[in-house]
């Protein structure tokens, strides 16, 4: 709504569904089956978001299962349901579009259709917003554990005809409408493409920028940081570089490092990075009580780094 009172505090994304835009592309013969697709997968997903709603106002209003968001709080409920979003996230619009269109996003033309759909959901949630009178958005699904979910699915159902990145032990889609991460294109052309995707997912988005393993040098950092925010439509973006912890001796290292440098250890070396939103242990060691799905352990050595 533009008011920040309204939008930004006491509520949130109440909840969201994902769509599977490359299986949408392997059932359709040509661009009409393909908003057809949309149409049908979106009206279930919209179902499934007003159960979800229904449930979580029994949660707050009949089971008091939630004290802390309804304590009262300036004569109103903490927490402002009615203000929160219901979202529609997308994974793999670039296997969606080789499968289509026979190129990925870094092809200006397969992209522009990549454009009509996104756009063309946004339409629907403008559509469900004037409907219900709530407040419906498309957002990019982080997808820690979806773009591999769907891949191993559609490797499964469509075998050789699946477009999917990794390898047979662990395929994987693209997140939402990123660019591959083994892809070669510089900072600045990943920038332009997927800069026209965040005005058209305003429930969230992220653009990643990979850093190496060598010193960052803070000037070009900055210099950088302000050609984002003052030249860009990127909406929201994150620098990571890859770390190692040695359990052993306790050395911080950067960068995927195999053997500890300090006192040469190999197996207990513990790796971490950005796995979508958040930093999070890989999962390497030995010793380590949790890690990365096989799909997001296979990007994380995809990843080509700026
Ligand atoms: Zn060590």
């Amino acid at each position: 709504t533009g008011d920040w009172e309204q939008d930004c505090f006491r509520t949130g994304n109440l909840a969201y569904v994902t769509l599977n835009l490359p299986r949408i592309a392997y059932n359709s013969r040509d661009d009409n089956d393909i908003f057809d697709y949309l149409d049908t997968n979106m009206h279930l997903g919209e179902e499934v978001l007003m159960l979800r709603r229904e449930q979580a106002m029994n949660c707050l209003d009949n089971y008091n299962l939630l004290p802390f968001l309804t304590q009262e709080a300036e004569g109103d409920r903490y927490y402002r349901i009615n203000n929160a979003t219901l979202s529609f996230g997308f994974v793999g619009l670039n296997e969606m579009l080789i499968a289509h269109c026979g190129e990925g996003i870094e092809d200006p033309d397969a992209r522009k259709f990549g454009l009509e759909v996104i756009k063309y959901m946004n339409k629907r949630t403008a559509e469900l917003t004037e409907e219900t009178g709530l407040r419906w958005s498309v957002l990019q699904t982080p997808a820690e554990s979806t773009a591999y979910r769907f891949g191993m699915l559609d490797k499964e159902k469509y075998g050789d005809k699946a477009i999917l990145q990794g390898d047979d032990a662990a395929s994987y889609y693209t997140n939402s409408s990123h660019v591959p991460v083994n892809s070669d294109v510089l900072l600045p052309e990943k920038i332009k493409i997927e800069e026209k995707f965040h005005p058209l997912t305003l429930g969230g988005h992220i653009f990643h920028a990979f850093m190496g393993e060598s010193y960052s040098d803070p000037d070009s950092l900055m210099s950088l940081t302000n050609k984002i925010a003052n030249n860009s439509d990127i909406g929201f973006w994150a620098y990571s570089s890859a770390l190692s912890f040695c359990i052993k001796c306790k050395t911080l290292m950067k960068g995927l490092q195999t053997k500890c440098g300090t006192c040469g250890e190999e197996t207990e070396v513990e790796w971490y990075d950005r796995i979508t939103g958040y930093v999070q242990q890989v999962g390497r060691s030995r010793s380590a009580s949790g890690g990365w799905n096989p799909g997001k352990m296979r990007e994380l050595m995809d990843r080509k780094r700026f």
